[in-house]
């Protein structure tokens, strides 16, 4: 019996090898704990805990590991606004992720690390990454060289021309491409110490040193949403494999919940809270619905509307493999009368898709295939 999971990375259908015979290494991409989780938010949540049932249910012993976000411009700015400490907000905002994945039916991680309390691993990772050349510090900030990184875009697709890290450009930074592993210390936001100065942790750094740091330089699988396969997972495999690590063997990836066609966001003002869908529906029925993929073609129009279950899509031949599309319409938290047009559809298809979203998952139960 053969598990076959769809890779980001070589875009490609590849049997399922562990590392080590019966076991199986998962690092998922976590929270950011900055608000209350909307559907979209916990949708990797699900789709990856069924993969890992899959792999328990076939005997393997499964480390998985979750992360938390902790630390971030975003958990700082509205605590701020807000006049509430930073760590009462993110704690805060932690427990309304574990309530939302504890209705869900979300089993509980192996471990669930948070980026605060993994510092020392960061340091050494950085420390690593400028002994070899491939990250500099400046201005107490630390930045990690992307040119001194051959393989630079090989999981994205993204040429090094058109590379935009989405960050700002940085005191001190060589060049604009380059990504932030450390933030220098500003007033009135908390710090750690470095040997570089005070200052807080960027986000791509905390994943590749709390993977490495619980399962090792190599491990099997790395998943989370389609959104972060750049820059987010881009930066982690420069990070971790600049620093001598194999890092993950398969990149697995789900697509995002989409609302009207765009992408379910708080800044979109586009959301549907966990708390409003499950006065509505059964915590099954969502979980059902954030888990259900499909194979189906490459849209994002709703095929049918909510409460009736969703059936497959069908038809492979008319089926775009890159990609993932949930055939579920939710209905409006502003009324039942919402017009379908503005219907709300979980789809894995990205309207700004480079190459590089290749990667569509196959790594939950109707497209997660065994030979
Ligand atoms: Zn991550």
């Amino acid at each position: 019996m053969t598990l076959r999971l769809f890779d980001t990375e070589t875009r490609a259908v590849r049997d399922f090898e562990p590392l080590v015979p019966g076991h199986a290494s998962v690092y998922l991409c976590g929270a950011t704990v900055q608000g209350e989780p909307h559907i979209g938010h916990v949708r990797s949540g699900v789709a990856f805990d069924v993969l890992r049932r899959w792999l328990e249910a076939k005997a393997f012993d499964v480390a998985f590991v979750r992360n938390v976000t902790d630390i971030d411009d975003k958990i700082l700015r509205k605590a701020g606004e807000a006049g509430r400490p930073w760590w009462e907000w993110k704690t805060t905002y932690e427990r309304a992720f574990t309530r939302a994945y504890d209705a869900l039916g979300v089993l509980p991680p192996s471990v669930e690390p948070r980026a605060t309390g993994h510092i020392t691993q960061m340091v050494d990772l950085m420390q690593r990454l400028i002994d070899a050349g491939h990250a500099y510090a400046s201005d107490g900030n630390v930045y990690f060289d992307v040119m001194s990184f051959p393989e630079y875009g090989a999981l994205s697709g993204h040429k090094l021309d058109d590379v935009h890290q989405g960050e700002s450009v940085g005191q001190g930074k060589r060049d604009p491409r380059d990504f932030t592993l450390w933030k220098a210390e500003k007033a009135g936001e908390p710090s750690w110490p470095t040997p570089w100065g005070r200052g807080r942790p960027g986000w791509h750094l905390e994943c590749s040193a709390m993977a490495e740091f619980y399962l090792g330089g190599t491990f099997d699988i790395h998943c989370g949403g389609m959104d972060l396969v750049f820059p987010h997972h881009e930066n982690e495999i420069a990070q971790a494999r600049a620093a001598g690590d194999g890092f993950a063997r398969y990149w697995l990836h789900n697509g995002w919940v989409t609302m009207g066609g765009e992408k379910m966001s708080k800044s979109l003002g586009n959301v549907l809270s966990i708390p409003n869908v499950l006065t509505r529906v059964r915590a099954q029925e969502l979980r059902y619905y954030l888990a259900a993929p499909t194979t189906g073609r490459c849209s994002n129009t709703p095929t049918r509307r909510w409460p009736r279950r969703p059936q497959p899509t069908g038809d492979s031949s008319r089926s775009c493999s890159r990609h993932v599309t949930g055939p579920a319409t939710f209905p409006s938290e502003r009324g039942p009368t919402r017009s379908p047009t503005h219907s709300t559809t979980i789809s894995g298809c990205p309207r700004r898709s480079p190459r590089s979203t290749a990667g569509a998952v196959r790594a939950t139960k109707h497209s997660t295939t065994e030979t």
